[in-house]
């Protein structure tokens, strides 16, 4: 799969959390070739099912990306917001944005505000309105707004913003038109709103009540500066998830990837990070409970609009994802 282009095409989509529909639909596109049936829920979330007689496993990738909300527009044109998820001031100062209408704009700081002391509530994102009135005919109060920056690969690794967690979307797709043993009963989640507290996967686990769940998504990645934030490394393989924030895998899940990546010589690490968490938090406390366990593909910047992924870390994980779908469990 070429990586860039799906990534290109799935960011030319607004798709912040809560507002996911056209990334959903474009994805149910890509999806229906190889599905049984293909539904967009009530909350949003994209369910493609591929029938078989076997256990029923679900796997998850949030498809929503942080981003901006405005909260007010001031007499100057300036826009000020606030922030769907996890977004860091120092990240998004000097960066485009762009509005679900086209307009696009660039996030600024107040004068008189240190760079060490900014908070979300110091930016404000100039469209280039010459007053309120302009502003007022170009977005409104709670529009939302996506970053804009480019997406590029190079020798290895692939940059752009919201790999997290568009590339596990793709690899998604990836996995699902590479399965040729339907041994399983298997339902792909692209799931809304993780970003604001994992709640699109909760009613899409609790509706399709899967005998094992398997949430695909990003991991901190080591970086020059702070090799300890988490255990992965880029280019080291799929990291099969132990532990997050949310959730502490199902040791069942844990060994069947890790024996599946060792029978198929399917590069592989152990994942384990102490902030942050993934579908796999909901999908594990769902009903009775599930069997859970992930499979995370490390990335550097998480949450900046550089984000930076080893493509061969994606191609493990499409690996991995495809054995254990096609596993006799
Ligand atoms: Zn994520």
């Amino acid at each position: 799969m070429d990586y860039l282009s799906v990534i290109e095409m799935l960011n030319a989509c607004h798709g912040p959390s809560g507002d996911e529909r056209q990334i959903a639909t474009t994805l149910k596109r890509l999806a229906e070739p190889y599905a049984d049936t293909c539904h967009i829920d009530t909350l949003g979330n994209l369910i493609v099912h591929k029938k078989g007689p076997g256990p029923k496993v679900m796997f998850a990738a949030h498809m929503d990306s942080i981003g901006l909300i405005v909260t007010h527009i001031h007499k100057e044109g300036y826009l000020s917001f606030g922030k769907l998820g996890g977004v860091h001031p120092e990240s998004i100062l000097h960066t485009p944005f762009r509005f679900k209408n086209g307009v696009c704009g660039v996030v600024a700081l107040r004068p008189g505000v240190s760079l060490k002391d900014m908070t979300i509530q110091d930016l404000y994102l100039d469209i280039g309105a010459k007053n309120e009135a302009h502003a007022r005919r170009l977005v409104q109060v709670g529009d939302t707004a996506v970053s804009r920056m480019p997406s590029f690969t190079t020798e290895t690794k692939l940059v752009s913003p919201y790999l997290d967690n568009r590339i596990s979307c793709a690899a998604m797709l990836d996995a699902l038109s590479h399965i040729r043993a339907y041994t399983n009963d298997l339902y792909f989640v692209f799931t809304v709103q993780e970003e604001l507290g994992l709640r699109g996967s909760k009613p899409a686990a609790y509706s399709i009540d899967p005998d094992y769940g398997i949430a695909v998504d990003v991991t901190v990645g080591e970086t020059w500066d702070d090799p300890q934030k988490g255990s992965s490394i880029l280019g080291d393989g799929a990291a099969v998830k132990i532990m997050d924030s949310s959730v502490i895998c199902h040791p069942d899940v844990i060994k069947l990837l890790e024996t599946l990546a060792m029978e198929s010589k399917i590069p592989f690490q152990r994942d384990v990070i102490v902030s942050g968490g993934t579908d796999a938090g909901s999908i594990h406390v769902a009903r009775e409970g599930v069997r859970t366990g992930g499979i995370s593909i490390p990335c550097r910047y998480l949450h900046s609009p550089v984000e930076m992924v080893d493509l061969s870390d994606v191609t493990a994980t499409v690996r991995l994802m495809t054995a254990f779908a096609q596993k006799k469990l």
